[in-house]
């Protein structure tokens, strides 16, 4: 079968499973513009980019036909270009960073959606907030008037066993609606980005409402 033909048979049959209030967001990455629009034109709203490079030249061919969400680790130079091409940030991790995110948005006149990062399994070589201090990270960055909070997302670890991840889900979960819950000023804990290909089933069943899917929808990614 061609292979637009499978990109849109797999975004059509994904879409048809998912729960009505869960997003699918196409994970993009190593992707072509045109495997990135065939995935569009079976219903994709909401692309994810990792690399800002890929993302800008995706974005001159597609514009703002869909929602852009960066989903790779930010760095501080490409902060002025990811504000500009992107709709939400997934993944700030640090104060400092959002601090940055804050003073670039804040020039360009726009308030930057963010969720804040959580290496919910606590892998010192993985980027993100540790489940005990997502709350303090959230309440401070929460003073920034140029960046809103409106969720989390998390990778989880990698698990030979799937059924391994759901705690590291779980306890995301947990802290998001406890945030919730305590109603800081100006968060709105809107968005749970969790799970990918070989796990969304497990995280939508742990609350997930955004996935992230790259090889289910275009299949195995090629050397890069
Ligand atoms: C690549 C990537 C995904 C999608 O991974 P697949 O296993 O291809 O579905 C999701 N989230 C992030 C942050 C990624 O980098």
């Amino acid at each position: 079968m061609h292979r637009k033909e499978q990109i849109r048979g797999n975004v059509k049959r994904l879409l048809a499973e998912l729960p009505q209030e869960v997003v699918l967001e196409a994970a993009a990455k190593t992707r072509t513009t045109e495997e990135t629009l065939a995935a569009i034109d079976a219903g994709i709203k909401i692309v994810g980019e990792n690399y800002i490079q890929e993302a800008e030249r995706a974005f001159t061919v597609i514009g703002k036909l869909v929602n852009w969400h960066f989903i790779g680790h930010l760095q501080r130079n490409k902060v002025k270009k990811a504000v500009e091409l992107f709709d939400l940030i997934e993944t700030i991790d640090s104060f400092s960073i959002a601090e940055e995110v804050n003073r670039v948005s804040s020039k360009m006149g726009k308030i930057m959606p963010i969720l804040i990062e959580v290496n919910s399994g606590r892998e010192p070589q993985k980027f993100g907030v540790f489940t005990d201090d997502v709350e303090e990270i959230v309440v401070k960055i929460s003073t920034l008037a140029s960046v809103k909070i409106v969720g989390l997302m998390t990778m989880g670890p990698y698990e030979e066993e799937l059924e391994n991840l759901r705690p590291y889900f779980r306890a995301t979960k947990t802290i998001f609606e406890q945030i919730k819950k305590s109603g800081i000023p100006s968060v709105d804990m809107r968005y749970l980005s969790m799970g990918m290909s070989d796990s969304y089933k497990i995280a939508i069943e742990e609350g997930a409402n955004i996935v992230r899917v790259g090889t289910g929808i275009f299949g195995p990614r090629r050397r890069v």
